[in-house]
C-alpha cells in the first residue's frame, strides 16, 4: 500500500474539516502496521479509505501498484470483496443472522457456491475455535467470541490486508490478548495487517507504529 499527499475534506454547510492532510506512507506486503493518534486525528477517516469503503479528495493510494484513487464505487467494491477483511471495535456482526451465516457473508457476496462455502467458513470457524458454537446468534456469545467470528469473517476470502479498527476496544486483557495473537497468526501466514488502536499493549504485536496528529503523520517508531 503506498499512500502519497492523501487528503479527505468533509464540506458541511457551515465547516469544511480537514480530516487528512496530505498523508503519506507505506505498507509492504506482509507487514503489521498500527496506527495511534487522538481522537479526531483522521484514524478512521483513514481505514475507510485504505478500506476502499471510501474516496479521498486528493493524492494518490496505490493498493497492490494500481492506482485506485479515481475508482467509482463499483471498482472499489470489487477490489474490496476479493483483497481486503475488516475487523471492528463493536465485531459488527448481524444479530438476525447465526454466527456461520455472518462469517459466510463476504463469499456470498463473491458468488460463491454453498457447499464451497460451508467448507470453508467451518474451516475458518474451526481455526478460531468456534466451530462448537456456529449455529448460535451473535447474542448468545461473549464479546471475544463474538470477535472470533469477525475475524472468521474477515478471512474467509483469504484477504490480502485486514484492517483492524480497534479490535479489542470492547474486550477485556485476555480476550484482547487472544485476538491479537490470531491477528499475529495471520500476519504469520502473510496477511498484511493494518490496525489503529489506542493501546500501546496491542501495538506492541506489530512492527511499526504510525502517529498520526490534525490528519497527518507525526512519528514512526519501528518495532522490530
Ligand atoms: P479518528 O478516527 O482519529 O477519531 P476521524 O477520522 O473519525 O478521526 O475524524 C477526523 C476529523 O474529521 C474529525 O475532525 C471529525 O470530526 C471529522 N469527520 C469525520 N467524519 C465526518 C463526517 N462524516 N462529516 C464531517 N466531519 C467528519
Ligand atoms: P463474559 O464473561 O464475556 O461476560 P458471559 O457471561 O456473557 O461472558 O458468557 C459466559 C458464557 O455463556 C459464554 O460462553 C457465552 O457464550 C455463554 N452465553 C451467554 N449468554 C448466552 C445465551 N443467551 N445463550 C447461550 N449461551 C450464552
Amino acid at each position: 500500500i503506498q499512500i502519497t499527499d492523501l487528503k479527505k475534506i468533509y464540506k458541511t454547510e457551515e465547516l469544511h474539516t480537514i480530516a487528512l492532510n496530505d498523508l503519506s506512507f507505506e505498507v509492504k506486503q506482509g507487514e503489521f502496521v498500527t496506527i495511534m493518534g487522538p481522537s479526531g486525528c483522521g484514524k478512521s477517516t483513514l481505514l475507510n479509505i485504505l478500506g476502499l469503503l471510501d474516496n479521498a479528495d486528493g493524492g494518490s493510494y496505490k493498493f497492490n501498484g494500481e492506482e485506485v484513487i479515481h475508482y467509482n464505487e463499483r471498482k472499489r467494491a470489487d477490489i474490496r470483496k476479493k483483497n481486503i477483511g475488516f475487523v471492528f471495535q463493536n465485531f459488527n456482526l448481524i444479530d438476525q443472522l447465526t454466527v456461520f451465516e455472518n462469517a459466510e457473508l463476504p463469499l456470498v457476496y463473491v458468488g460463491l457456491k454453498k457447499d464451497q462455502r460451508k467448507q470453508i467458513v467451518e474451516e475458518a470457524l474451526d481455526k478460531m475455535q468456534i466451530l462448537h458454537r456456529k449455529n448460535h446468534f451473535p447474542q448468545q456469545l461473549s464479546g471475544g467470541q463474538q470477535q472470533r467470528v469477525a475475524v472468521a469473517r474477515a478471512v474467509v476470502n483469504n484477504p490480502k490486508l485486514i484492517l483492524a479498527d480497534e479490535p479489542t476496544g470492547n474486550l477485556d486483557s485476555a480476550n484482547g490478548n487472544e485476538v491479537m495473537d490470531l491477528l499475529t497468526e495471520l500476519n504469520n501466514q502473510g496477511t498484511t495487517i493494518i490496525m489503529v488502536t489506542h493501546s500501546e499493549n496491542d501495538a506492541k504485536y506489530s512492527h511499526r507504529i504510525i502517529r498520526m496528529l490534525d490528519g497527518k503523520k507525526v512519528i514512526e517508531n519501528s518495532l522490530v
